[in-house]
């Protein structure tokens, strides 16, 4: 049994000019695709995994204190997230119900985006910057590394930012402020986000094993 890898939700070259078509090919199809590959390589056999859900292995890992399954198998599940929480750059703004529990939070959109920011910018070295809903409301946070919100009870995601030297490296070099305000401000897909609001968020990012024969063919 094997997890593969989620192909992109649009074309490579999409989300240029702020999203290179170059820094796409090696985050999804180089960095995305390692943690695949490990991921499978650690599960072959041993731990009793066979047919778990990606979600399954990501807790269970964190459980048994595996933390090398756990880095490989979260950051697989957090690249599934991440590219369906962007899209192509076509004015799009939070509308609806979101736009309203926007309001409630932060004030306006424009708010939120600066703080969203600043959790990105500000975050120690590697890992992710989210906003997820808590009980009912939204909120903006970080997690390190490869920590994911598959494994806090209560944190609903509906976003989340890669902050990962590797997400912006090609485009940005070390600039990751400028990254952060591109891709905030221009490529989101606010409708995903809003989606994510009927808290199945975990759900559009979890995958079921495969056969390896199928999982060769796939990737
Ligand atoms: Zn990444």
């Amino acid at each position: 049994m094997a997890f593969v890898l989620p192909p992109l939700p649009y074309a490579e070259d999409a989300l240029a000019p702020h999203m290179s078509a170059e820094t796409l090919h090696y985050h999804h199809d180089k960095h995305h695709k390692a943690y695949v590959n490990k991921t499978n390589e650690l599960i072959g056999g041993e731990h009793g995994l066979n047919g778990a859900s990606l979600t399954q292995v990501v807790r269970e890992a964190r459980r048994g204190g595996d933390n090398k399954l756990f880095n490989n198998s979260a950051q697989l599940w957090n690249h599934s997230f991440f590219w369906q929480c962007l899209a192509p750059a076509k004015g799009q703004k939070p509308d609806g119900k979101l736009a309203h529990l926007i309001s409630d939070a932060f004030g306006n959109s424009d708010a939120m985006l600066a703080k969203l920011k600043e959790e990105a910018v500000n975050h120690f070295a590697s890992g992710w910057a989210w906003l997820v809903l808590d009980r009912g409301a939204l909120r903006i946070t970080s997690l390190h590394d490869a920590d994911t919100p598959v494994v806090h009870d209560g944190m609903v995601p509906l976003f989340t930012l890669d902050v990962w030297e590797h997400a912006y490296y090609i485009d940005y070099k070390n600039e990751r402020p400028r990254f952060a305000e591109t891709v905030l401000s221009n490529i989101v897909n606010w409708e995903f986000v809003a989606e994510n609001l009927d808290g199945r968020g975990l759900d559009r990012a979890d995958q079921q094993p495969t056969t390896q024969r199928e999982a060769e063919t796939t990737v």
